[in-house]
């Protein structure tokens, strides 16, 4: 039996080298690699005398030879190829060890060249790779170092032999591999524009290049979509942001339904956004309760007022650890999924102590290094809407409004609890669908109007909720994702007791709603932004 070995990550690979040695593997190796194994006492041929062509034009030309691609894609079992193989003197290559060099790296680098680029698009060991894949029933393909000590051990117990269904998988993973690495260097270079600097090329990272091939890595199977009647499987990014839904942990409870993860990505954006104790409860993508305390008990206690009904079977997310009286107080309400960054042994004891808890899903989602504070919001910020046959990509809606930003347009000013509820409001309303209107009063929702087509509605709905809630609105602030295209939205919200308002302002007619909120006596900011979530 022969493997060939090249390899660029040397990680591994010599461990990997001495195992196949001892199985009475004969091993051919590129330069570099054969060096590392010859170094270390083990037998190798180099390919460069295998073929009898040297290596050359930097390493560019090594492997690219009949010899080598002859003897991986040989069908074994076809008189024909193996009388060919005869004929011009090839041998067999029955396992093929490559990883390549290292492109993604090289580009990830600050500063890379094109030049850098390009000299770092490998094209032998691909070629291989391919090969090797293609013809799997005969050879074995090893693209990752994570790779070695499972088909070692394989071929250990297997006397040098490996079952089809490895070959295929390894099969699998090599084309996964191939793709991931020609998506990469396609997507850098469909970033570079050529014509930036005086026909010098130079890579400009352009968020959005002339093709994108991201990629998702499936992590599971879902039973079904929305609804029973669609098919839906669930992926990630193939290199996701820290702290994201992706990276969960389930603990516990029944499978995640295509529902559950939407509205647990809607829940734990949210409650990430909050540098203190926070929890927001989400129902139907729209959070149905939020609010910010000493603790998760407190948090979670005052998210739960705003709207006890709509509450009943919703997502609910922290972002501190769940101890055990935040567990106390959940456990009394029905809770489809329940998302933090960690809990206490007895708060996770709580969950397990009846049949009907156990089948909460409890999912953890891992601290990022910075501690709970640091959830890195503005990573892989990427927001992308399906529509027929194509994408609408956009960069995340990211924007941090501070309190420098707001600009007080009435002659009333807000006093300063008003205003850290104006913020707290404002980050409220960006997770709520348009068109959003959000009750607030210390740290807590009083009322959320969620995902209607008229402002009005958006604005009624609330005081409905804060009704049937009993809670008084008197007192409250109140923030509008988008502006007042009329004063008419200002008078409802001021009629059902806000005494404060943040808008984006930019309407034609913000005079006649800063008249409006003078006449009616109400403080009210401009945001100057807008965050319409559809
Ligand atoms: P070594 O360090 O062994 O000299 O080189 C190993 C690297 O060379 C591996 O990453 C492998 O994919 C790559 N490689 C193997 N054959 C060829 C070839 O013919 N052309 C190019 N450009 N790279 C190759």
């Amino acid at each position: 039996m022969n493997a060939l070995i090249s390899v660029s990550d040397k990680t591994g690979v010599l461990a990997l080298a001495q195992g196949l040695h001892a199985l009475g593997v004969k091993l051919l190796s590129t330069g570099g690699t054969a060096k590392l194994l010859a170094d270390a006492g083990l037998p190798v041929t180099e390919v460069a005398d295998h073929t009898g062509f040297p290596e050359m034009l930097d390493g560019r030309v090594k492997t690219l030879h009949p010899k080598i691609h002859g003897g991986l894609l040989a069908r074994r079992g076809l008189p024909a190829h193996m009388a060919a193989l005869a004929e011009h003197g090839i041998e067999t290559i029955d396992l093929l060890v490559v990883n390549l060099y290292p492109f993604e790296a090289t580009v990830a680098k600050p500063g890379c060249t094109l030049e850098d680029a390009i000299e770092n698009i490998d094209i032998g060991g691909p070629a291989m790779v391919r090969s090797a894949a293609k013809n799997w029933q005969d050879v074995a393909v090893l693209t990752d170092a994570s790779q070695y000590e499972a088909v070692l051990a394989e071929l250990q117990a297997g006397k040098g032999k490996l079952s089809d269904k490895t070959r295929f998988a390894l099969s699998v993973a090599a084309f996964n591999r191939i793709a991931d690495y020609d998506g990469a260097i396609s997507d850098f270079l469909s970033a570079v524009d050529f014509e930036a600097s005086a026909g010098q090329p130079s890579p400009v990272r352009a968020l959005f290049p002339a093709q994108s091939n991201g990629r998702f890595v499936k992590l599971q199977d879902l039973r079904y979509g929305e609804n029973p009647h669609q098919q839906a499987a669930f992926y990630r990014d193939l290199y996701p942001a820290p702290g994201s839904l992706v990276s969960a942990r389930q603990l516990q409870g029944k499978e995640l339904s295509y529902n559950n993860i939407a509205d647990a990505d809607a829940a734990w954006e949210c409650v990430k956004s909050f540098d203190v104790p926070a929890c927001v409860i989400v129902k139907h993508a729209n959070p149905c309760g939020v609010a910010v305390g000493k603790d998760a008990l407190e948090a979670y206690s005052k998210a739960f007022q705003t709207d006890p009904t709509s509450a009943f079977g919703g997502i609910i997310a922290f972002n501190r650890p769940v101890d055990l009286a935040a567990a106390e107080a959940v456990h009394k309400q029905f809770v489809e999924v329940l998302m933090a960054p960690g809990y206490s042994d007895e708060a996770l004891a709580l969950f397990q102590s009846t049949k009907a808890k156990q089948n909460v899903r409890v999912l953890q989602i891992a601290l990022p290094a910075g501690g709970a504070t640091d959830w890195d919001n503005g990573r892989n910020a990427m927001d992308v809407k399906r529509i027929g046959s194509g994408l609408l990509i956009q960069t995340a809606d990211n924007h941090e409004l501070q309190l420098a930003d707001l600009k007080v347009v009435t002659k009333k000013q807000p006093t300063p609890e008003e205003l850290q509820d104006l913020l707290f409001a404002w980050k409220v309303a960006k997770y709520v669908k348009s068109n959003a209107i959000v009750f607030c009063k210390n740290g807590m929702t009083m009322g959320v109007g969620a995902g209607q087509m008229s402002r009005l509605d958006s604005a009624r709905i609330a005081s409905i909720k804060a009704e049937h809630a009993k809670l008084s609105l008197a007192g409250t602030v109140v923030a509008s994702d988008a502006f007042f295209p009329f004063r008419d939205g200002l008078d409802v919200v001021v009629d059902a007791g806000a005494t404060c308002v943040i808008q984006p302002g930019g309407s034609m007619r913000d005079q006649e709603v800063i008249d409006a909120a003078d006449e009616r006596g109400v403080a009210m900011v401009f945001s100057g932004v807008r965050h319409f979530r559809h």
